[in-house]
């Protein structure tokens, strides 16, 4: 095992009577890409943010490099991770060249200014006042903020929100740089692409604690050779019978709409069509998938990773198959 860049045991941190992130453990190892992928609330920002030494902990320990905050080393703690915050309001009478400016002043030592341009293709914005830049390049020079003190060590707090599926993609490819030069990365998203995209390992987040934790791969696999069917129907169905056959692991009906967990093979799927249509049972806007992390975070919890009102431009984008995540 590598050394490692992060370790939290039994973390836990508490707003009033809620209790935000709930004895967690974590362990990312140094040139690692290890995501915290989970809804809105879950606790990731809370997460990251102290180990940014931003907010106290209120039980358990956490170390960055070995250091816990306040044991004597916050400088050197500081100088070696770079973050990018989940809103970055950057003062709006600045050109994009002078707030790289004023953030690679925080630092001993880095990358130059126009480094930082060439590595997240700003160069045609440098004299560009931030508060005029789109959403895709405002997020493009957070990330070099965050890259001015060559950090080894990256905070990504859900980078791509709101971006539209071709900046998504340019900020992946940041990212992607940053990881082959060696550099360990964690990343807060709640779109299971990006996280299956982009991290080695993913804790999966709900209500402040880790209810899963693997690679993309393997958390996909725990839920065995599936697939999914889901469809609408005006029509009854004999749920019973439609359960009892042997290819058919699970149904679940919300309304008019059905989810079933079938074996993976295409045989599975014929039985379960032969039997609707037994049933006289129309299936309307049919499709089937194979298990993403979506089905593994509605597995463990019964709900989707976004919500209705969280599905964004970016949710849109296409979502890898397991096939799609094999190495
Ligand atoms: P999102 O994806 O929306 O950013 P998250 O997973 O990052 O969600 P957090 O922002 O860490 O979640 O929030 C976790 C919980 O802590 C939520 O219930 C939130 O309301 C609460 N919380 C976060 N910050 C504060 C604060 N400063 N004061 C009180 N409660 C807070």
């Amino acid at each position: 095992m590598k050394p490692l860049a992060v370790r939290c045991r039994s973390l836990i941190k508490r707003y009033g009577d809620n209790i935000a992130v709930n004895a967690i453990d974590l362990d990312v190892e140094q040139g690692q890409c290890f995501g915290l992928l989970g809804p809105n609330g879950a606790g990731k920002t809370t997460t990251v943010e102290m180990l940014e030494g931003l907010h106290p902990v209120d039980g358990g320990s956490l170390e960055l490099f070995g250091h816990s905050w306040g044991d004597g080393h916050d400088h050197n703690m500081r100088q070696r991770y770079g973050a990018q915050l989940q809103a970055t309001e950057l003062a709006d009478k600045l050109k994009v060249r002078e707030v790289l400016r004023l953030f690679r002043s925080f630092y001993d030592q880095g990358h130059s200014v126009p480094e930082l341009i060439e590595m997240v293709d700003l160069g045609e914005f440098q004299e560009q006042y931030f508060h005029t830049l789109s959403g895709g390049q405002k997020q493009r020079v957070a990330i070099a903020c965050a890259l001015a003190g060559a950090p080894e060590l990256l905070f990504l707090d859900e980078p791509t929100t709101g971006l539209d599926p071709r900046a998504r993609q340019r900020l992946w490819a940041i990212i992607e740089n940053f990881r082959e030069s060696g550099g360990t990365v964690m990343l807060t998203t709640h779109y299971m692409e990006e996280a299956a995209k982009l991290c080695d390992r993913i804790a999966i987040m709900d209500h402040g604690k880790i209810i899963d934790e693997g690679t993309p791969r393997s958390l996909v696999d725990s839920l065995g050779l599936v697939q999914f069917v889901e469809f609408e129907t005006q029509q009854t169905i004999d749920l019973p019978r439609l359960t009892a056959l042997a290819e058919v692991e699970s149904v679940e009906q919300r309304g008019l709409t059905y989810r079933l967990r079938i074996g993976r093979d295409l045989n599975a799927l014929r039985v379960v069509l032969v039997d609707l249509d037994q049933q006289r049972v129309v299936p309307v806007g049919l499709s089937t998938h194979q298990a993403t992390l979506d089905d593994v975070f509605m597995e463990r919890t019964g709900r989707a990773l976004l919500g209705p009102t969280q599905t964004g431009q970016g949710a849109q984008a296409s979502v890898p198959r397991a096939t799609e995540l094999a190495p």
